[in-house]
């Protein structure tokens, strides 16, 4: 059973003008969609073709022999897991059950922000921004490349924000900060998190 590309949660155009229709469409339709084919071509015919893409991340990580494997598995799921994490007119202060653990971990929702954004402009190079859950905790976190909290047996993702160049360039050219800003003030999808506690 070959992987294939989930459907985006929304049309192209609906996080505008956040995110613009362009750059979704070249990040899901190219690159999550590279990223797909790349490891549908690499596990088949091995004992990784019938396996799941998180057992496919856990089993290969830290393996420098499987890491184009683990690569492009692990970001078929991060970028699956960035799309749900974004909705249109989202954003901004959190609802439900997150929000209480928020305040009582990080103090306050702008200091969660603060946290957030330090962590997603912070990660040199390309990778991504976290929010996890570790123990009964919540935690922000960076990762390089294509790791993912999924490689870690204790943690679990609620969030997260691709802070490789190709999630911002054409919308916000250099401006990391600005497309944190707008992602956390606009894009966020606490019922996601809140369904992933
Ligand atoms: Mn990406």
């Amino acid at each position: 059973m070959a992987f294939e590309l989930p459907d985006l949660p929304y049309e192209k155009n609906a996080l505008e003008p956040h995110i613009s229709a362009n750059t979704l469409g070249f990040h899901h339709g190219k690159h999550h969609q590279g990223y797909v084919n790349k490891l549908n071509a690499a596990v088949e015919g091995t004992d990784l073709e019938n396996k799941s893409l998180e057992e496919i991340i856990k089993m290969t990580s830290g393996d420098t022999a499987k890491q184009g494997i683990f690569n492009n598995a692990a970001q078929v799921w991060n970028h699956t897991f960035y799309w749900h994490s974004m909705r249109p007119n989202g954003g901004g202060a959190p609802n439900g059950p997150v929000a209480d653990m928020i305040a009582r971990d990080f103090g306050s929702y702008e200091d969660f922000k603060a946290a957030f954004k330090e962590k997603g402009t912070s990660q040199f190079g390309s990778g991504w921004a976290w929010l996890v859950k570790a123990g009964d905790k919540l935690h922000v976190t960076n990762t390089l490349n294509a790791h993912t909290p999924v490689e870690e047996a204790e943690a679990t993702p609620l969030l997260t924000m691709d802070v490789w160049e190709h999630a911002y360039y054409l919308d916000y050219q250099n401006d990391r900060g600005g497309y944190i800003d707008h992602f956390l003030d606009n894009l966020v999808n606490w019922d996601f998190a809140n369904k992933n506690l």
